[in-house]
């Protein structure tokens, strides 16, 4: 299975958000978290799979990392894990 993090800068430049993305259609997924795993479903492709909650954690880290360096952030930005926020272009 594979999941597409999304990353992009507020215009505040203070906050990240991080949209999780199917892979096939670029369309944003439905995330859900149980204790034991996290699973994601495109509305187009159905149920794509699960991660245990460190994978997640861990896929949420390198898209952070990454849009750090993308973006030449110094300092920690607060964070937003999907749905799509309107004022964020
Ligand atoms: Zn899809």
């Amino acid at each position: 299975m594979e999941i597409l993090f999304s990353s992009k800068l507020k215009k505040d430049g203070k906050t990240l958000q991080i949209l999780l993305l199917c892979t096939e259609c670029r369309g944003e997924l439905e995330v859900m978290t149980t204790a034991a795993n996290v699973r994601f479903r495109c509305r187009k492709h159905g149920e794509l799979g699960s991660l245990s909650p460190a994978q997640f954690a861990d896929g949420v880290r390198q898209a952070r990392e990454k849009a750090s360096q993308q973006y030449g952030l110094g300092k920690p930005v607060s964070m937003k894990i999907g749905p799509r926020d309107p004022t964020i272009q």
